[in-house]
């Protein structure tokens, strides 16, 4: 799908306001009694959606002409992949009240919203509106001030002990540990759900790895974390969630075991002699064949809600937090703006979290705190509501933010050959998913040659490609791929074929094969060819060099050594065998990783280095754990953290006890009922 970026956009949808002002003011308007509906001219309105939706409509005397959505801020397949069928629905219907594009309501909603602003536009009944850039992009500040709400604006004043900000992750885990403990908690989140449990959950010494046997030294894994973040970080974190992840696992396995799902270890290979070390912290769930009771499969986010409103706990969704309450030096709660559009204020005696998943989308934000990291993007995975929200809340209440910064990006983007990497690549929604990306293949520069140990961590190629010709390399594979997938061994989700203890890979080489491969062919983003040379040209790399490259390479995996780069003999696979396959990559966004500092109680460090009373912070809008990259040789790091806060966060605010590291998790280890335990096979 053609997409226009939206600066351009913007200036479009501008040009065509000041027409409707201009040819309003030569008496051009067309009156109701001569069977006109519109003016005629083009308008334009904007709704909050994931991110900001703008619709532009043009209008003869008496219908709808054109429709342009610019929806490049909203989730790549979802609402970007509705934009085509919205736009058909609103010509259709010559109107904006549409039907939802099914899974895309949030996206629908904003373009409903948008639409019928521009109809009222037209119509006269209300004034033309002039959409300017925001205010933040134009000056890079990004933080701006604090929203000044009037208190006679505030409609209604809510109490809770425990206030809950963003339902995702961490969140989730906050609500359903509370509600355990029998305290008054709710939660918020600005979607009509919240975004969801990630599948890949770190853990140490949970009962998984027991049975299985994998062993973790907990100090070694402290030592990997820190030299990870070069030090930045606070190790007594680290430590915490070494110490209970184990048993919050175990308390999520019960959960998953209540509804019939199994966790899984995904263990490591005994035989995995590797250069980069991997830790085997990964647990997943398998959803398939389950049912959360209405013939849908079942999610995490589904699991903890039942269990916490069955246990008393509030969801207050579609609910956005806009400005955290502090009274006399202490956080009180927040004031939030529900789905009328009406401010509701949040008063928590107990304790306020916050947790709205990090800055990822918050592209000024990202451009003041980690900009090398945008030259090297081609696309952005993360969840909606990542605008950093909680963490801009948090700075205005006094906080401190981390110094150092941290993004998790993998090397999973494709571009065109003509496609240049950025943030306004990156917003076009045009590019590949190139899931297989991480895979040990033969990688190279635009100058044809080799540069770097293909086997080493997500993120390592791409911070390597800041030093090559236009920012990104190009992977070479051959016709023998899906062999050499199950030869690789790889880690967490890169991995294309069951772990050694037979957990499934969060996404097999079959549905690479059967799918995902022919479709990043027919868009142009992976290119077939019969020789190495034809290859070079599709890709547009000098043919000569990368034959060279190629012949030395399958050389050094003949000889089964890798003298030039040290990658592993059994990842040293030649390519050989026609056809062969090409394409060009850069980095794909997932989260930040850097945030709100805080003590080992989850609580808000000041400029000052004291602790803020009443405020807590998990997640991606915390601090102090990750610092430059995220460590994804250990899988599930991110979440594995998110989730063990979360749950000590539950506990400790509810009074089960007093710090943390206190917090006693008793597993009831329940079984899942008629589980097949057995290995899975290929
Ligand atoms: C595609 C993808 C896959 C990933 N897979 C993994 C994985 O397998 N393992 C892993 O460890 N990590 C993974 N990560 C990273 C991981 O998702 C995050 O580190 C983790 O989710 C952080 O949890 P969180 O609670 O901080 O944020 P989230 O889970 O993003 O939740 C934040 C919530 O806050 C809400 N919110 C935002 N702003 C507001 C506001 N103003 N008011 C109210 N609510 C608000 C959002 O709607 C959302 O529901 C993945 C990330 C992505 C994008």
């Amino acid at each position: 799908m053609k997409k226009i970026s939206r600066r351009d956009f913007l200036k479009g949808a501008l040009a065509g306001s000041a027409t409707v002002a201009a040819s309003s003011l030569m008496g051009s308007v067309v009156f109701a009694d001569d069977g006109a509906v519109y003016t005629p001219g083009t308008y334009t309105a904007q709704a909050q959606g994931i991110g900001t939706v703008t619709v532009t409509m043009t209008f003869d005397e008496t219908s709808i002409t054109d429709v342009v959505l610019d929806v490049s801020e909203e989730t790549a397949n979802i609402g970007q992949a509705a934009a085509e069928d919205l736009k058909a629905a609103l010509m259709a219907a010559q109107s904006g009240e549409i039907d939802a594009v099914a899974g895309a309501t949030v996206t629908s909603d904003a373009v409903r919203k948008a639409a019928a602003s521009c109809i009222a536009q037209a119509k006269g009944e209300i004034e033309v509106q002039v959409i300017t850039e925001k205010e933040e992009e134009e000056d890079g500040d990004w933080l701006g001030t604090e929203p000044e709400i009037d208190e006679a604006d505030i409609t209604q004043t809510i109490e809770t002990d425990i206030l809950v900000i963003g339902c995702g992750t961490g969140g989730m885990f906050t609500m359903a540990s509370a509600a355990e403990e029998g305290a008054k908690v709710i939660g918020i989140d600005r979607f009509p759900t919240g975004v969801g449990i990630r599948d890949d959950l770190g853990a140490i010494d949970s009962r998984y790895q027991k049975e299985w046997g994998t062993k973790i030294d907990k100090l070694e894994y402290v030592t990997m974390a820190t030299a990870y973040a070069a030090g930045h970080i606070k190790q007594d974190l680290v430590k915490l969630w070494a110490d209970k992840s184990g048993g919050v696992i175990d308390w999520y396995g019960d959960r998953l075991a209540e509804r019939g799902v199994q966790l899984w270890h995904e263990s490591g290979d005994s035989d995995d002699e590797v250069r980069y070390k991997h830790y085997a912290t990964g647990h997943s769930p398998r959803w398939a064949g389950s049912d959360d009771g209405t013939g849908e499969v079942l999610n995490g986010n589904k699991v903890l809600y039942d269990y916490a409103t069955s246990l008393g706990a509030e969801f207050h969704y579609s609910t956005t937090m806009i400005k955290l309450v502090k009274e006399d030096g202490k956080v009180t709660g927040c004031i939030a703006k529900n789905g009328n559009d009406e401010y509701v204020k949040y008063v928590a005696n107990k304790g306020t979290v916050v947790c709205t998943g990090g800055y990822s989308l918050n592209y000024p934000m990202m451009e003041a705190m980690q900009p090398w990291n945008l030259r090297v993007i081609g696309m952005n995975g993360s969840e909606p509501g990542a605008f950093g929200d909680g963490i801009k809340a948090c700075l205005w209440a006094g906080a401190k933010m981390d110094e150092t910064h941290c993004l998790m990006i993998f090397d999973r983007c494709a571009l065109r050959p003509d496609q240049e990497t950025g943030p306004e690549t990156a917003k076009s929604g045009d590019t590949g998913f190139f899931w297989m990306g991480s895979q040990p293949w033969l990688k190279i520069n635009a100058d044809g040659k080799r540069f770097f140990n293909e086997s080493g961590t997500y993120e390592g190629i791409i911070h390597a490609d800041e030093y090559n010709k236009g920012h990104v390399h190009y992977t070479l594979f051959d016709s023998n791929w899906t062999k050499y997938a199950g030869q690789f061994k790889m880690h967490g989700c890169s991995r294309l074929v069951p772990f050694e203890n037979g957990a499934d890979p969060n996404i097999p080489y079959q549905a690479i094969e059967g799918g995902m491969l022919p479709g990043l062919i027919e868009a142009g983003f992976v290119f077939q060819a019969d020789t190495i040379e034809e290859l070079a040209e599709k890709l547009g790399l000098p043919a000569d060099e990368v034959k060279a490259t190629v012949d030395h390479y399958n050389e050094l995996c003949y000889a089964g050594e890798d003298t030039d780069y040290g990658k592993e003999p059994h990842r040293l696979t030649p390519v050989d065998t026609a056809p062969f396959y090409g394409c060009k990559n850069t980095g794909f966004i997932l989260c930040t990783l850097d945030g709100i500092n805080i003590d080992t109680n989850m609580r808000a460090i000041d400029t000052e280095g004291n602790v803020i009373p009443g405020l807590y912070v998990n997640g991606n809008d915390s601090g102090g754990y990750f610092a430059n990259t995220y460590p994804n040789l250990s899988t599930g790091m991110a979440c594995g953290r998110t989730v063990t806060f979360g749950y000590l966060l539950g506990k400790t605010l509810s009074g089960a006890a007093e710090n943390a590291s206190d917090v006693e998790i008793i597993p009831e280890n329940i079984p899942v009922a008629g589980a097949e335990e057995e290995a899975t096979t290929e």
